[in-house]
């Protein structure tokens, strides 16, 4: 199913290690934008503190903010939706914390304020070194944080706390927990503990996205690296974690993709996502055309019309298409027709070096032949969701213990791929309903 929306995280996820955009995510976020896909910056920071690479980037349709406490347009800056912790439910926080050395910070208004002493001095209470300049930047100090707070107790989206000793952070959480008060607890880096009302979460904000938009949650994607992303990771139909991610975020996602210093992003996009530029979207329809011609050469035999082509440099060295009728054997795919082909011009075995292109998704047979033949890729027409092994059923091209794995680019010619088989099977139907 085709991608509509995809929420990212922001640090650790699409910011490398400078807090910047690389050119090949640009690109990649570029690629997505201009084929019709929503993107959202998916973050803890308030909006304010959003770096202006990405509030600023016509690529980004919205902001999930101060982890799904409130979201914004980013076209027009206009704050959508918010929820704000209860009055009651800060005060008892302010009570349980006490008066235990945290870093204190409260976001409004989608601004950050913090504890003057903490804002001046991060270090002192655990904050690592490369998050000083940010914290600086970004926290408007307050003198007294915990009157601030008290003033503030019905308009604040998140309260975040930053605790050096992670033994204080594990109590500090196990007694928010038992507290009873309606919150969301998550953290998106080891030293802070991040408090919203129970609404909040990424997850929620990718549900009222999709509600505005009428997008289903399968046809989404979410990346992110921490806690506080694992929620949207989960929602998401494509669930995908950094390499530089926890470990328990990795588990649990469908997908790893690069560190956020490799354009894990842009990576994801290309082999998970099927997002290409529009350059190379033309190359590949030109040959998926072809492939659909030698699909209308199994149709005029009656066959199943499904066809491929196998092309080295810029070049088809094979083709082949469906005769399983024709040649009453099993093994005769047009996938494994072309590989008989192009092994034979090649004079070898392996295919490397090569792409195939098919009007549709492979079985279990062909996937695994492709895998054996170490083709780079496979550029697919139409998914088959009862037969697929590129993905639909299950994924035999990508299995990481297998000692080849077969890149996939999807949906070139989708809609031309798909006519051609129903049209094959209505006619099918229609000479049966003669027959009977
Ligand atoms: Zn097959």
């Amino acid at each position: 199913m085709a991608v509509k929306l995809i929420a990212m995280d922001l640090d650790g996820t699409l910011l490398n290690r400078q807090k910047g955009i690389s050119p090949e995510n640009q690109k990649a976020l570029e690629d997505a934008a201009k084929q019709g896909v929503l993107l959202v910056a998916s973050t803890g920071r308030a909006w304010d503190t959003i770096p202006d690479c990405v509030r600023k980037n016509p690529a980004f349709s919205y902001a999930i903010a101060s982890n799904g406490a409130e979201i914004y347009s980013c076209v027009t800056g206009e704050r959508l939706h918010s929820v704000t912790l209860s009055p009651g439910s800060v005060e008892v926080l302010l009570q349980l914390v006490g008066d235990r050395k945290v870093g204190w910070e409260a976001f409004t208004g989608g601004k950050a304020y913090g504890d003057e002493d903490y804002v001046s001095h991060p270090w002192e209470y655990g904050l690592p070194s490369s998050g000083i300049g940010y914290v600086k930047r970004t926290r408007t100090p307050v003198a007294d944080i915990r009157a601030f707070i008290r003033e503030n107790s019905d308009r604040l989206s998140a309260i975040d706390l930053i605790v050096s000793d992670p033994v204080v952070k594990k109590q500090l959480v196990e007694e928010l927990h038992a507290s009873g008060e309606p919150l969301y607890v998550t953290a998106s880096m080891d030293e802070r503990i991040e408090i919203h009302q129970k609404d909040a979460g990424k997850a929620q904000g990718m549900r009222f996205l999709c509600q505005r938009e009428g997008i289903l949650p399968e046809e989404t994607a979410a990346l992110g690296d921490a806690d506080n992303d694992l929620d949207m990771i989960l929602y998401a139909g494509v669930g995908i974690a950094m390499e530089n991610a926890d470990e328990h975020v990795k588990v649990q996602a469908d997908y790893v993709t690069a560190d956020n210093d490799h354009h894990g992003v842009a990576e994801a996009f290309r082999k998970k996502l099927g997002i290409i530029g529009e350059e190379e979207r033309k190359g590949h329809e030109f040959f998926m055309r072809e492939a659909l011609r030698q699909a209308k050469k199994a149709a005029a035999l009656d066959e199943v019309p499904i066809g491929c082509v196998i092309v080295k440099d810029g070049k088809v060295i094979a083709r082949g298409y469906n005769r399983r009728n024709t040649d009453q054997n099993t093994l005769s795919h047009a996938e494994l027709n072309a590989i008989r082909k192009a092994s034979k011009k090649l004079g070898d075995w392996r295919l490397e070096g090569c792409s195939m292109y098919i009007t549709l998704e492979p079985c279990q047979m062909c996937a695994g032949a492709l895998v054996q033949s170490r083709i780079d890729r496979i550029i697919l027409g139409g998914r088959n969701p009862k037969a697929g092994c590129a993905g639909s059923v299950l994924n035999l091209l990508q299995v990481e213990a297998f000692n080849h794995q077969v890149e996939i680019v999807d949906g070139i010619l989708a809609d031309e791929c798909a006519e051609l088989l129903s049209t094959f099977f209505q006619k099918l139907r229609e000479r049966k309903k003669q027959e009977c």
